[in-house]
């Protein structure tokens, strides 16, 4: 039992990579929280909050990037570096109790396999084998060997999309100051499953995906047990931690391994059943269903995801085969087609000729696919400029340009336009739009909410929904759905606790 309140130390990369993308993430795409900054990200450390006051918080440093490619290596190490060399400077302090291990799960790195294995191998050996070490994780993170072995308390979020993010995060922060309290380190029960699937097939929107998450909550309550998880994994990335896992931890063995092992086996069993959470269709489809919503009068907007690009799940940004295709319609073209918001491409050369002009003037510019020309090379737009636009936090400068019925989006840098906010910032009013192509997957939150009718658009690109089409080499085999299994896989839980096995093992060594 702890008598003075436990430090813990809070450190964390996050970002979610996709091996398929060009796109390389950088210092630009990290911002980088260190101090009271740091701490300031997390609204259940405000002063005065009870966890605040449970524990010496010690804000060592955090990067966080959204979705892109694989982080350059040698920013990666800087990073590594200012971690490992921050949480020295607090050990030679005093001891430190905890490690507050904010990842994502789903980290590439440049040259580098399993990326957060790497990370917390350096955390440990700054901080030692005993000190409590929690994770909130996304559930499209990985849990590789070496992770599992490393970490006390790994959770993940129970929602996709993650609207329960902040609330895994501070059950996390609460779980491990608990747990210091005791003074004793949880068994943690692990079950990989040969299952990989992308998440557009596993929202926690629709089932099967709903009610094997939403048991969770129940779970965790019981006696003897602290946490469970399922980690449904990365499928854009190719390495043999890419699969899903269940971990249940707490104090009671037998009851975190029963729980892990049926939660497993549900997950097996409903293998089948996972399908896109929105109607599924070629880019051609969705042109065609999204008309048709007009032609009959259907409400504004109707929504097309551009899937194979969204950088939401590490797409490059700057693939121009949708908007190329949507160029070459005259359905969407002609002054007379439906309104067409269409986002967006970046393209910093394009914005510098774009901003030479001005509204109202006609435009002829080459944009995108400077990053990632694997699918299509840069598209020409000529149009008329309808506006321009600075400052934005991501984006920096922005134009839109019409051509007919479409409004296309060039930025300067990277974004997602994933909130109806991202369109309303530039002039283009949701509901006025009969159509809004955009690089997403399922729809984030506000979105979801305006869409009077919406086809995920199956389109190719660094994050294409159709995993085989990308092909895998290095992921464990068999897998599900790539290989037929002649019998159910084993799926019997190892036992952890602390840095090693109590019970069972790896089924075979992992990378
Ligand atoms: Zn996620």
């Amino acid at each position: 039992m702890t008598t003075t309140a436990p430090r813990i130390a809070i450190v964390g990369i996050a970002i979610e990579s996709s091996a398929y993308a060009a796109h390389r993430a950088g210092y630009r795409d990290f911002p980088v929280l260190t101090g009271d900054a740091l701490l300031a990200r997390y609204g259940f450390l405000a002063d005065g909050q009870p966890l605040r006051r449970a524990a010496e918080w010690i804000p060592v440093f955090m990067a966080r990037a959204i979705p892109g490619g694989a982080v350059l290596r040698e920013v990666y190490e800087d990073f590594r570096s200012r971690i490992v060399d921050g949480l020295r400077a607090a050990v030679a302090e005093a001891p430190l109790d905890g490690v507050y291990f904010d990842i994502h799960g789903a980290m590439s790195v440049v040259g580098l396999d399993d990326a957060e294995g790497d990370l917390v191998t350096a955390v440990r050996d700054v901080v030692g084998p005993d000190t409590l070490m929690a994770a909130p994780m996304d559930l499209h993170g990985n849990v590789s060997e070496t992770l599992a072995l490393a970490l006390d308390l790994p959770t993940c979020y129970r929602l996709a999309p993650h609207e329960d993010a902040w609330e895994t995060k501070e059950r996390t922060a609460r779980d491990l100051v608990e747990w210091i309290r005791r003074g004793d380190a949880p068994v943690r029960a692990w079950v990989r499953v040969p299952i990989l699937l992308p998440g557009e097939k596993t929202s926690t929107r629709v089932e099967p995906a709903r009610s094997l998450y939403a048991q969770l909550g129940g779970v965790a309550a019981q006696d003897g047990i602290t946490d469970a998880a399922i980690w449904i994994g990365y499928a854009w990335a190719d390495e043999p931690r890419c699969h899903a896992a269940v971990m249940v931890t707490g104090d009671d063995a037998e009851a975190t391994v029963r729980e892990a092992e049926r939660i497993a086996g549900e997950l097996w069993d409903a293998r089948d059943e996972f399908s896109f959470v929105g109607p599924p269709g070629s880019l051609d489809d969705a042109v065609a269903a999204a008309l048709a919503h007009v032609s009959d009068g259907g409400a504004r907007p109707y929504l097309v995801s551009d899937s194979g690009d969204n950088p939401g799940a590490g797409g490059s940004g700057d693939v121009t085969w949708t908007l190329s295709h949507l160029l070459e319609k005259p359905e969407l073209t002609s002054d007379d087609a439906p309104v067409s918001y269409v986002a967006s491409i970046f393209d910093q050369g394009a914005i510098e000729e774009l901003f030479a002009a001005r509204p109202g003037d006609v435009v002829d510019v080459v944009a995108g696919a400077r990053v990632d020309d694997r699918v299509s090379g840069p598209v020409r737009i000529r149009g008329t400029l309808v506006s321009l636009h600075e400052g934005d936090p991501a984006a920096g400068r922005i134009a839109v340009i019409r051509v007919g019925g479409i409004r296309a989006i060039v930025t300067e840098h990277r974004k997602a336009f994933h909130a109806t906010s991202d369109f309303e910032d530039i002039g283009l009013r949701i509901r006025d739009a009969d159509i809004v192509v955009t690089k997403i997957g399922y729809l984030e939150p506000t979105l979801y909410d305006v869409a009077e009718g919406w086809t995920l658009a199956l389109t190719p690109g660094p994050v294409d929904q159709d995993l085989e089409r990308l092909g895998h080499e290095r992921i464990r085999r068999p897998m599900f759905p790539y290989d037929e299994f002649a019998e159910r896989p084993d799926l019997s839980a190892a036992l952890l606790q602390g840095r090693g096995y109590v019970r069972g093992g790896a089924p075979e060594a992992s990378a």
